[in-house]
């Protein structure tokens, strides 16, 4: 290495890459044939009349294909992954003061979602291998206010379903997945989603799949489905008439516009996932090669990640010596967007004060695991890198290198 090879570009160095990474979304004449269908049926809407006969409508198309992508018997689509949760929650027949157990490393839509409607966030902390929410935490955090359980699976990795299970079984609790960034995984040879008792997604924009904005609902319970579907269409039921509402809901429908897109970029997950798979891969081995880092890994029975995420780990000794923020800055710096990613949601004042005005209590749950991960180790690289080529991603690797080296070159 020449020396201004060495020097950090935050120092004035040659930055390791230039170039930037995956454009993000991806599409192309599909998407625009799908929304002038849209556009030319006048029916853009998730309700009224379909005027003519050659247009079939995009939201019940894209239910039934998101149903069979994630082996559920039904799916019912929705405004946001956000909303889903508390329709989820509502549905499920938690009430407002219910306590609901979920991760405090998330996001903030998680804890909201339940609050939203009333219901109670209990934090468990999380496994400090996975950053996925620790089944055992999980066990202690029951109360006879618990009702249900959101298991996260943060960056595309399921949480322990199985554990889980055995958890929400014996206390009698309603297993929820908050399954936002995990569209297309796997958990022991099973499409996550309808594993536990009802699932929740996300086509928010920055989500494998996007549809700009948008959420799915999936479960294999027919009453579950009505009750969604109820609560999806302002408490009409499924066949009833137009003005006949037998449950509280709103309107959280969303457009046909959405939907078209969301059948026209389901039918490229397949190959992104496939990318993906292939670029971690070549990430994993390239970091196994450096000091200093570690990829997270996935929980065992882990038989598909969709990879939203890649998430990484400062080593502890090392997380000890250096300013996670200074690190960031520094790889930043070399044209790496590595990211700081959540705070430790168990320790955000809205939640809390939520929290203190629906019960009357101040309640504070301590999740150290999660609360050191996220000050001093975790570190994020968004889903649209690992799209790029390959020779990204061994730029990525040698940005690493460089800024680990520079450490020890200066301490
Ligand atoms: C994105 C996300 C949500 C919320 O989805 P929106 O569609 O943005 O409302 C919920 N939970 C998790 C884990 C998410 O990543």
């Amino acid at each position: 290495m020449s020396n201004n090879d060495q020097t950090l570009a935050i120092h004035g160095g040659t930055p390791v890459r230039k170039e930037g990474f995956a454009e993000w979304p991806i599409y192309d004449e599909l998407e625009e044939q799908y929304l002038l269908r849209v556009l030319h049926s006048s029916k853009w809407g998730g309700v009224g009349p379909v005027k003519s006969d050659d247009y079939s409508p995009m939201i019940p198309q894209a239910e039934k294909k998101f149903a069979e992508l994630h082996d559920a018997d039904f799916a019912v689509a929705c405004c946001n992954g956000t909303v889903a949760l508390t329709i989820a929650l509502q549905a499920a027949g938690v009430r407002p003061g219910d306590e609901v157990i979920v991760p405090p490393y998330t996001f903030i839509a998680t804890a909201f979602g339940a609050l939203a409607y009333g219901v109670i966030p209990v934090f468990a902390d999380i496994d400090e291998n996975t950053l996925l929410i620790d089944p055992e935490a999980v066990e202690r955090a029951v109360t006879p206010k618990t009702r249900a359980v959101i298991a996260v699976h943060i960056a595309g990795a399921p949480a322990d379903l199985t554990k889980l299970k055995e958890v929400t079984t014996k206390h009698g609790l309603v297993l929820i997945e908050d399954a936002a960034q995990a569209v297309g995984a796997e958990w022991e040879g099973r499409k996550i989603g309808a594993i536990g008792d009802i699932g929740t997604f996300s086509f928010q924009s920055s989500k494998n799949l996007n549809s700009g904005e948008g959420g799915m609902i999936v479960t294999n319970s027919r009453e579950l489905w009505e009750r969604v579907w109820s609560i999806v269409n302002v408490g009409r039921i499924p066949g009833g008439a137009w003005y006949q509402h037998e449950l509280v809901g709103q309107n959280y429908r969303i457009t046909e516009f959405q939907a078209a897109i969301l059948l026209a970029q389901m039918t490229r997950l397949e190959e992104q996932m496939q990318i993906r798979e292939s670029r971690t891969a070549l990430l994993d081995s390239l970091l196994s090669t450096i000091d200093g880092i570690s990829p997270v890994p996935a929980p065992e029975g882990t038989t598909k990640h969709a990879h939203h995420l890649y998430m990484l780990t400062l080593d502890k000794e090392f997380a000890g010596r250096i300013d996670k923020d200074e690190f960031i800055r520094r790889m930043n710096a070399e044209g790496i967007p590595l990211a700081y990613g959540y705070v430790p949601l168990n320790q955000n004042r809205a939640i809390l004060s939520s929290i203190r005005e629906w019960t009357g209590q101040e309640r504070y749950d301590a999740c150290p695991v999660c609360e050191e991960l996220c000050a001093k180790r975790v570190l994020w690289l968004h889903q649209n890198v690992l799209l790029s080529d390959e020779s990204a991603i061994e730029d990525i690797a040698k940005a690493f290198r460089k800024v680990i080296a520079s450490y020890h070159v200066n301490t």
